[in-house]
């Protein structure tokens, strides 16, 4: 189902506003974890200042560590409620659970399902059964074909909203946090009809190239960029090495629409 054998026409998902997939790029960006109303409103406020539609944010999250903090859970998506309805924006967060998965649509546009989860086959089912679209991380050292795979269980449960994120695989390269697979876009891109994005802030892990892997990213042909903003990533309480400030990110975005790929 997800082959472009099967369907030649480009997956359109439409957001609100915005239709990713087939058209102009689209940028997702937020905290890497939601923390407070007063943190995910004064990014939303920024995204909506430079006409950025659709939020990003944490609620449950997937840590290395069971000591580090696991993320909000309900509450952080309720914030993300409160805030999106409030700025008019979209909202994506990852879900881990599949009994959350239903419930999930009453507070969120979009489920993410992360890189730790893209082999949750039970996880993938239940996506499939909801009509919302699904973000799908891919594996951290997932092949192309097991990604694709991945879509194919949720996709063959009757959703068929989904797109597919690249955000970098685990190599013995140690320059990055991952490695970004530039060429798995333009693949992945023949291969299958649905959108594929490319996340800067996982894949990469360095602030000083998010500009440039974006602009490589749109430039093979991805439909969308994400990228983490936080108001002080100093006391972040996830990823605070590698999410932009408001500052950075105003940066980022004048870099990225200056180089006419967006
Ligand atoms: C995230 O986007 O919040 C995240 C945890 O990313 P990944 O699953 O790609 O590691
Ligand atoms: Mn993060």
């Amino acid at each position: 189902l997800v082959s472009r054998k099967r369907q030649q026409d480009d997956t359109l998902i439409h957001l609100g506003p915005a239709t990713i997939g087939g058209g102009k790029p689209i940028l997702i960006a937020g905290p890497c974890s939601v923390e407070s109303v007063e943190q995910v409103r004064t990014v939303a406020a920024a995204l909506q200042s430079r006409g950025v539609t659709v939020m990003r944010g944490g609620a449950f999250k997937p840590r290395t560590s069971p000591y580090d903090f696991q993320g909000l859970g309900l509450e952080g998506l309720r914030i993300l409620k409160e805030v999106g309805d409030e700025f008019g924006l979209q909202t994506i967060s990852e879900i881990v659970d599949p009994a959350h998965i239903e419930i999930a649509g009453q507070y969120i546009d979009v489920i993410q399902i992360g890189a730790r989860n893209m082999h949750n086959f039970e996880l993938l089912k239940a996506a499939g059964e909801v009509r919302i679209p699904i973000l799908l991380k891919r594996g951290l050292s997932a092949t192309i074909d097991e990604f694709l795979h991945a879509a194919e269980y949720i996709l063959s449960r009757g959703n068929t909203q989904v797109m597919l994120i690249e955000r970098g695989i685990r190599t013995y390269e140690r320059a990055t946090r991952n490695t970004l697979d530039i060429s798995a876009v333009p693949i992945l891109k023949q291969e299958s009809h649905l959108p594929v994005l490319v996340d800067v802030t996982h894949s990469t892990g360095r602030k000083d190239i998010f500009a440039p892997c974006a602009k490589a990213a749109l430039a093979a042909g991805a439909d969308g960029i994400m990228v983490e903003v936080h108001p002080n990533p100093a006391i972040a309480l996830s990823d605070a090495q590698q999410q932009l400030t408001i500052e950075e990110f105003n940066q980022f975005y004048t870099v990225i629409q200056q180089s006419g790929l967006f």
